[in-house]
C-alpha cells in the first residue's frame, strides 16, 4: 500500500496505536496521525489524517517548503507552482527514467507518473483504450505550463529511436510548434498571469498501432476575443500585437505603415518586457517556428496590423490593411440601417455608438482569425486516419473563478468547471458507489456531493439561467436587468442552488457551485449573450479583397444582427453548451486522469506558500477528494471461499480480529472505518495502515 520512499507516520507503540485508533473512535478529530516534522513526507493526501483544509493546507505548505511539488490525492495529481524553474524535474533524462521503470508509480509523484499510466494505458493490457489528461486549477496555476510538459513528454517518448522516420519528427516539430503560435494569439499578460491563456483547449496526440506519435489535432473554447477592444487596467491586449510592434524590421515598418508604438494608446503596458513573450527577436522566433506555414506572415500578421491600426484610430490605413473601400469602412462604423418591412432607414450612430461599432469589427476579425489559426494548426498536425488509431488528449481549461463582479464569462466558465467536476464524480465515485452496492452495502457512507441541482439550474430545461438568457435574446427586446432577475425569481427560485441577496443593490443572482457560491451580476449579462454584430460590418469585410479576409466572412455563416428573430440565433451560452457537450462525450469515451494545479501564492513569488488566500477553493475540492476519491476508493480485503450470506456474521467476525489485533473494542461501521460487504471487507486507508503498523511490529 506504501511507496518505498515515503516515511512511515510517527507511530511509536502499539499504545499509542490503541490510543490513535481510541481517539478516532471517540469521533475526536484530532490531528494524531500527524507530526508536523514528517508532514512533507507524506505522498498521498489520502493518508494524511484526518484530511482537512487544514491538515491537507499544511502538509502543501510542508512539501512545498522542502521543495516537493507533486504529491498524489488518491487518483488526483496535484501539483503546486513552484514559480521558478526546477532545474533537472523535467530533463530528458527524468522522462526517459519514468518511461523506462517497470512501477514508474512508485517513484515520486510526478506529473510524468500521470503521463505515463496514460501511454500504458493506451496501449491497453486487454484493448486499447483512448485517455484524457485533465488539468485544471486557477489563472497562473500552471496548467498551459503542466500541458506543454505533457506534450514534450509525449514528444520524446513516443517516438521512434530510428531517426530515419522523418514525418513523425516533423509531427513532433510541428506539434510542440504549435504551443508559442497559439499562445502568441490567445494569451495576455493579465494581473494574474503573465501568460494567462484566454482560451480553454483540448489537444488530442495522435498515436498509431505501433504507439507513436503520427499527429495531433486542437480544439478551442471561448476565447476572450473583447480583449482585443478593452483591457481591464494593468492588463495588456494579446501578445501577438506586442510582437509585432516590437518585432518589426525597419523594412516591415514601412511596409505596413507602422507607426511608432508610442501612438498605440490601445496597446497598454508595451513597456513592459515579459520573459521570452515579446522580446525584439519574438516575431522572428514565431516566424521560425511556425514555418511551416508558408501564407503566416502574408496573411495573419497583415490582418493583426490592420486591427491595431483600427483600434488606434487609423482609418485610411486600416481600409487599405484591410483591402475594403474606405467610404464603405467609415460608413459602416458611423451610420446604422434600420430596417422596417421592405422599407430600410439610415441613422448616424452617436460617438459611442461608432466605439461599440469599432470595436465589434475588431473583436470579430480577431475572433474569425483564432478560429482560422486553428484550423491551420489542424490541417498541418492532424494525422489521416487510418494512420492513427489513439490519442492522448490534454484538457486545459480555466479553473474556478470567483471576482468582485462576475458576469457571463465566469458563469460559463464556471458551468464548465461543474460539468468536469460532474465528470469526476461520475468517474470515480459511481463506479465505487456500484461496488458497494454489488457488496449488498449500504453506500450512504460515501456521502459526495451531486452537482445535478446546480447544473439544471444552469442548462437544464424547460426553464433555467441559460433557457431564459436565450429566450431574452430571441425576443430582441431591450435587455432590462431589473426584469430579467425578476423573471429568475420566477421561474427558478424552487432550485436550491440559486439565491439573491437582498441587501444588495444591483440585480444579481447567486449560484451555490460545488466549489464556492458566486454572485453574478445581471447587467451587461443579455447583451453578451446576443453578441450582436451589425450586418453591415459583415457586408464590408464580404467585399474585401484581401484572400484571407474574403475567406473568413465569404460564408456569412456568423449570425448578425440582421437575422434575428428570423432563423435561429446562435448565442453564446448556446454555442458553449454545444461544444462543451462534444467536450465531454469525448471526456466519457476516454479513460480520464485528472491534474489539479495549485497556484501557492495571488503574485507569482516564486517558492512562496499563502496558505488559505490562494487555494481555498481547490483545497476545499481536494480534500473531498481525498476523502472519497481514493485510488480505489476505500482499500478492501477481498475474501476467499463462499460468499457471505449474512453479513452480520462477517461484521462480528471482523470485529473479534480487529479485537485481538487492538486488545480492545473494534472500530464499527458507526465510525465509518469498517465496511463489510458479501465478498470483501472495506477498511478506511487509516484503519488499513494501522493494521499494517501493527503487523510489522509482532
Ligand atoms: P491561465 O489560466 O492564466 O492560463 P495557467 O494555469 O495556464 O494560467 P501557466 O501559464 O501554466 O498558468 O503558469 C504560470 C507561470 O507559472 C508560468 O509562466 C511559469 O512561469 C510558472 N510555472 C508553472 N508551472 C511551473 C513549473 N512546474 N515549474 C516552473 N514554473 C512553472
Ligand atoms: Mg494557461
Amino acid at each position: 500500500m506504501r511507496r518505498p520512499q515515503e516515511k512511515e507516520p510517527e507511530v511509536r507503540t502499539t499504545q499509542d496505536l490503541r490510543k490513535s485508533l481510541n481517539d478516532s473512535l471517540e469521533g475526536d478529530i484530532r490531528d494524531f496521525l500527524i507530526n508536523e516534522a514528517e508532514l512533507h513526507t507524506y505522498d498521498d493526501l489520502t493518508k494524511v489524517n484526518p484530511v482537512t483544509p487544514s491538515t491537507v493546507l499544511k502538509c502543501l505548505q510542508a512539501r512545498y517548503s522542502a521543495k516537493v511539488f507533486y504529491t498524489h490525492a488518491g487518483c488526483t495529481l496535484v501539483a503546486l507552482n513552484p514559480f521558478q524553474p526546477i532545474p533537472h524535474l523535467y530533463s530528458l533524462d527524468v522522462m526517459r527514467e519514468y518511461h523506462s521503470a517497470p512501477q514508474p508509480q512508485e517513484f515520486k509523484p510526478h506529473i510524468f507518473i500521470v503521463a505515463e499510466e496514460a501511454y500504458r494505458n493506451v496501449q491497453g493490457q486487454v484493448e486499447p483504450m483512448n485517455q484524457s489528461l485533465v488539468v485544471s486549477g486557477e489563472s497562473g496555476a500552471g496548467k498551459t505550463w503542466t500541458s506543454r510538459c505533457l506534450m514534450k513528454y509525449y514528444a520524446t517518448v513516443a517516438t521512434s529511436s530510428q531517426k530515419c522516420q522523418d514525418t513523425v519528427e516533423k509531427i513532433e516539430r510541428r506539434v510542440l510548434d504549435s504551443n508559442p503560435v497559439m499562445e502568441a494569439f490567445g494569451n495576455a499578460c493579465t494581473l494574474r498571469n503573465s501568460n494567462s491563456s484566454r482560451f480553454g483547449k483540448y489537444i488530442q496526440l495522435q498515436l498509431n498501432g505501433s504507439q507513436l506519435l503520427v499527429g495531433a489535432s486542437v480544439q478551442t473554447y471561448l476565447l476572450e476575443k473583447t480583449r482585443v477592444a478593452f483591457q481591464a487596467p494593468n492588463e495588456r491586449n494579446f501578445h501577438i500585437f506586442y510582437q509585432m510592434m516590437k518585432g518589426a524590421t525597419e523594412k516591415q515598418r514601412l511596409e505596413w505603415m507602422l507607426p511608432l508604438e508610442q501612438d498605440f494608446a490601445w496597446l497598454p503596458h508595451a513597456e513592459k518586457t515579459l520573459e521570452g513573450k515579446d522580446c525584439t527577436s519574438r516575431i522572428c522566433i514565431l516566424k521560425h517556428e511556425s514555418q511551416f506555414y508558408e501564407e503566416f506572415e502574408e496573411l495573419v500578421l497583415i490582418t493583426v496590423l490592420s486591427l491595431s491600426m483600427l483600434c488606434a484610430g487609423f482609418l485610411q490605413k486600416t481600409a487599405y490593411l484591410l483591402q475594403v473601400p474606405l467610404d464603405e469602412l467609415q460608413s459602416c462604423l458611423t451610420v446604422r440601417t434600420l430596417r422596417a418591412g421592405k422599407q430600410s432607414v439610415l441613422k448616424p450612430c452617436t460617438q459611442s455608438e461608432c466605439g461599440v461599432r469599432r470595436d465589434c469589427l475588431a473583436k470579430v476579425i480577431y475572433a474569425q482569425l483564432f478560429d482560422w489559426l486553428v484550423t491551420f494548426i489542424n490541417n498541418s498536425m492532424c494525422a489521416d486516419n487510418p494512420t492513427w488509431c489513439n490519442f492522448i488528449g490534454l484538457l486545459d481549461v480555466y479553473g474556478f473563478e470567483c471576482f468582485l463582479l462576475n458576469n457571463l464569462e465566469q458563469l460559463c466558465i464556471n458551468y464548465a468547471n461543474e460539468k468536469l467536476q460532474q465528470h469526476f464524480v461520475a468517474h470515480y465515485l459511481k463506479a465505487q458507489q456500484e461496488e458497494y452496492v454489488t457488496e449488498g452495502l449500504q453506500w450512504s457512507f460515501i456521502r459526495y456531493q451531486d452537482n445535478q441541482g446546480c447544473l439544471d439550474l444552469i442548462e437544464g430545461s424547460p426553464s433555467s439561467i441559460f433557457s431564459l438568457l436565450n429566450e431574452e435574446c430571441r425576443l430582441n427586446r431591450a435587455s432590462d436587468a431589473k426584469q430579467f432577475r425578476v423573471r429568475l425569481q420566477k421561474e427558478l427560485s424552487d432550485n436550491a442552488s440559486i439565491s439573491w441577496d437582498k441587501l444588495s443593490k444591483e440585480p444579481h443572482f447567486t449560484v451555490a457551485h460545488y466549489a464556492d457560491k458566486v454572485s453574478y451580476q445581471i447587467e451587461g449579462m443579455m447583451e453578451k449573450n446576443k453578441d450582436p454584430v451589425p450586418p453591415e460590418i459583415i457586408s464590408l469585410l464580404q467585399k474585401s479583397q484581401d484572400s484571407l479576409l474574403h475567406s473568413l466572412f465569404a460564408d456569412g455563416d456568423r449570425e448578425s444582427e440582421g437575422s434575428r428573430g428570423h432563423s435561429k440565433v446562435v448565442t453564446v451560452v448556446s454555442k458553449f453548451k454545444n461544444s462543451l457537450e462534444s467536450l465531454m462525450k469525448i471526456l466519457h469515451s476516454t479513460t480520464p486522469h485528472y491534474t489539479r494545479c495549485i497556484k501557492p501564492n495571488p503574485d507569482c513569488r516564486p517558492l512562496t506558500f499563502k496558505k488559505e488566500e490562494s487555494c481555498r477553493f481547490i483545497v476545499h475540492g481536494l480534500v473531498s477528494e481525498s476523502r472519497f476519491g481514493l485510488r480505489s476508493g476505500y482499500p478492501h480485503l477481498s475474501l476467499t471461499g463462499p460468499e457471505m450470506s449474512d453479513q452480520a456474521v462477517l461484521g462480528s467476525a471482523v470485529e473479534d480480529v480487529l479485537n485481538v489485533v487492538f486488545k480492545r473494542r473494534a472500530p464499527n461501521n458507526n465510525n465509518n472505518m469498517v465496511h463489510c460487504g458479501r465478498t470483501k471487507v472495506f477498511l478506511t486507508h487509516s484503519l488499513l495502515e494501522m493494521l499494517e503498523e501493527h503487523r510489522n511490529r509482532v
